[in-house]
Parts: C-alpha cells; sequence; structure tokens
C-alpha cells in the first residue's frame, strides 16, 4: 500500500530528526482521519491510547509530524501532562543546538521567538476568556503581556542585529567580484559537506545527522584550470518552518545569488524523489527556481538494489530496479546534466567534475564573451 509507505517515510524522517535532537523513540502512534481533530490533532480516542501508554511506559515526551496550532499544543499538554512538540519546535530545537556562529544563533532565536509569540497569545486569550474578560486583569493575564512585550522587543532587537549582519554579508558577496559562484543544495544529509569537502579538499563538518551544516562556507575551487566559488547551504528538508526559511535570508541568499546550483541528491534513500519536490519546492519559494542546474546523485556505494520474484512487478517498487536502469530513466527525463557518484569513494568524480566545468565555463563565456 503506498500511503502506508509514505507514512512510514514521514515517521522515520521523523524519528531521524528526534535521533538528531537526542531523543530516543519508543512508540508511533498513526491515525487515519479525513482531517486533524481541531481541538487535539488526534481523535480523543486515540488521545486516550496515547495518554495510557505515556502512563504505562513513563514516556516524557510526544512529537507531532505537524505543526500544531496554538490551542491543540495546549490542549494536548493539559491531556497528556507532558511536554508536546511539533515538527517545526522539533526543527527549531536542531537549528538551535547546530548553530554555531553569532549569525546562525540569532537567526535560531528570531525563528523561535516567532514561534513562540502567537503561541503565547493564544494562552493569553485562553485565560481571558475563561476569567470572564473585562475588569479581570489578574496577574496570570499581567505577566502574560509581559512576557509578549519582552519578547516583541526581542524580536525587533534580533531583526535590527540580522539586517546589520544581512548588509555586511551582502556587501561581502559584491566584493567576491565576477567570480562564477556555485551553490550546493539538498536535502539534508544527501552529502553535501561531503562533496564540498572532495571538491575543494577542505575540511567541512560533515556527520550523519540531520542540519550539520548550519552556516554558509564558501571556497575557492579549481577545476581544471577555472577558478569559481563553491558554496555549502543548509540543507532543506519536507515542510521547513517558515520562520526558518525567512530569517535564513542571507544563508538563502547565496542560493539566490548563485550563477549555478548543484543539486545533490542521496540515491540511496528510499524517498529520494520526494525529497527533490521538496528541495524543488523550496528554490521556487526564494525565486531560484530557474538557474542553471546540474542533478549529482550521490551515494551510489549505498544503493540497495533487491531483485524481487520474477513475477513481481509492481511499478512502485524501485527495489526491482538496478542503478544502471535508475541512470537511464533519470538520464533521459531530467532537463538538467545529470551525473551518478559516490562523494565517498569518488566514484565517477571525473565525469562531474567535467560536467561542473563544463557548465562554469558557459557561464564565464557568457560573462567574459571577448576575453579569449
Ligand atoms: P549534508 O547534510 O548534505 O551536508 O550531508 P553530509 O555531507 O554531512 O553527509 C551525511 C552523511 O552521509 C555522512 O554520514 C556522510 O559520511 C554520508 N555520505 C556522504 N556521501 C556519501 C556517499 O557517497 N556514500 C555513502 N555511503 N555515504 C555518504
Amino acid at each position: 500500500n503506498q500511503d502506508e509507505a509514505k507514512l512510514k517515510e514521514y515517521l522515520d524522517e521523523l524519528e531521524f530528526l528526534a535521533f538528531t535532537a537526542g531523543a530516543t523513540v519508543d512508540k508511533r502512534f498513526t491515525q487515519k482521519m479525513s482531517q486533524p481533530d481541531s481541538k487535539t490533532f488526534v481523535g480523543s480516542g486515540k488521545a486516550e491510547e496515547i495518554r495510557n501508554y505515556i502512563k504505562e511506559n513513563g514516556i516524557t515526551t510526544v512529537i507531532f509530524d505537524d505543526e500544531l496550532s496554538p490551542s491543540q499544543l495546549k490542549n494536548l499538554e493539559k491531556e497528556m501532562e507532558v511536554k508536546i512538540l511539533d515538527r517545526t519546535n522539533l526543527i527549531l530545537d536542531i537549528f538551535a543546538q547546530r548553530a554555531q556562529t553569532s549569525y546562525a544563533r540569532t537567526q535560531v532565536e528570531l525563528a523561535q521567538y516567532e514561534y513562540l509569540l502567537p503561541r503565547l497569545t493564544r494562552m493569553w486569550t485562553h485565560l481571558e476568556r475563561q476569567r470572564g474578560g473585562i475588569g479581570m486583569r489578574g496577574p496570570g493575564e499581567t505577566e502574560i503581556e509581559t512576557d509578549r512585550r519582552i519578547i516583541r522587543d526581542r524580536i525587533s532587537l534580533l531583526k535590527e542585529k540580522l539586517k546589520t549582519i544581512d548588509k555586511q554579508m551582502s556587501t561581502q558577496r559584491q566584493n567576491r567580484g565576477k567570480m562564477v559562484r556555485v551553490a550546493l543544495v539538498g536535502y539534508t544529509n544527501v552529502g553535501k559537506s561531503t562533496l564540498m569537502n572532495a571538491i575543494s579538499k577542505s575540511e567541512v563538518f560533515a556527520e550523519n545527522k540531520l542540519f550539520a551544516t548550519l552556516d554558509t562556507t564558501v571556497r575557492k575551487v579549481v577545476v581544471g584550470n577555472l577558478p569559481f566559488l563553491l558554496t555549502d547551504t543548509v540543507g532543506f528538508i519536507r515542510k521547513l518552518p517558515t520562520q526558518l526559511v525567512e530569517s535564513f535570508k542571507s544563508t538563502l541568499d547565496e542560493v539566490r545569488e548563485a550563477d549555478l546550483l548543484i543539486h545533490v541528491v542521496d540515491i540511496s534513500h528510499d524517498s529520494f524523489e520526494d525529497h527533490i519536490n521538496s528541495v524543488n519546492q523550496i528554490l521556487m519559494e526564494i525565486g531560484a527556481h530557474q538557474k542553471p542546474m546540474i542533478m549529482v546523485f550521490n551515494k551510489i556505494d549505498a544503493f540497495a538494489y533487491e531483485k524481487k520474484e520474477e513475477d513481481d512487478l509492481t511499478p512502485s517498487n524501485r527495489k526491482n530496479i538496478s542503478l544502471a536502469e535508475w541512470e537511464k530513466t533519470w538520464m533521459s527525463k531530467s532537463k538538467y546534466p545529470t551525473v551518478f557518484i559516490s562523494a565517498l569513494t569518488k566514484e565517477n568524480f571525473p565525469e562531474m567534475k567535467k560536467m561542473i566545468y563544463d557548465e562554469v565555463l558557459k557561464i564565464h563565456i557568457s560573462r567574459f564573451p571577448y576575453n579569449d
């Protein structure tokens, strides 16, 4: 069943996110509903089932694979009496752990406050209603009002700070002159940093966790006598919180201002097509979808090919398709130059480098037409 396979992939990813954040997942709950319950996201029966499980097994946190509304979050906390996280909150938490420079920290802090603010608002409205509103200026209300004001002030301050840094970074980018700029883009954990290291022979942090790279790294690279700037950017993910897309403006500007994109894909991942779609979606959102692009299918050393029964012809079962067959379909389907590599074993590196060289040369020539 295709829906079930999707569901499993989504929850696998959520579990990986939880692992990255430092949690161990004990159990998964799923429910089929035409739309989420407005009060508790899951239905009341399911909520009860989860609550019982929490009690019996000493669970400390429940994570939802979607963004919960402020009231859903509040209701669930009240009902389950443990920490409730949603996907956005979890991603923000990981970003907070990963932020290394003051710039990245400022960006994440801003995103976190923007996430928090409406959630405080709801809580406040809720309290107000409970107490009958007008004339009921209790201490709780004042406290939350104060909190809101502090958060709003903090948000403006962080925005000012980011504006200044953004300006500095934009000047920095301009000062890089007419050098051709190439940006690595791709879903999180596909091997961008590893590839960056391999191409530029530098040491960029690579780890089998999500979002190892939060800050952009720019390296001058020379391929076949042709120099260009190569940038490693933050990995994309399905349902990237909008607060983060906005606050990582400068990081994404690297992508927006690049001359060429290298879209890295982890072909050993079961849902790599979904990943490609998510990345394209974000490229569209930031207005970078019409740039020249090279598709690099990475991790071919880890591609699992497991042929099932001879008569099992289910087209959705990719395990039936060998890498050679994949290469054929993608090469003929893609409108971009496409190459299959392993950043780890460096298989097909010469082909990839030639491809990058050709594309960079094209841009170079269009920029300096009379410079032979
Ligand atoms: P990023 O998040 O896209 O920058 O990904 P990283 O470069 O941090 O790599 C994520 C994980 O994938 C690391 O554990 C890498 O060692 C691993 N990895 C990267 N390239 C390859 C590859 O070609 N083959 C295999 N098997 N693993 C790879």
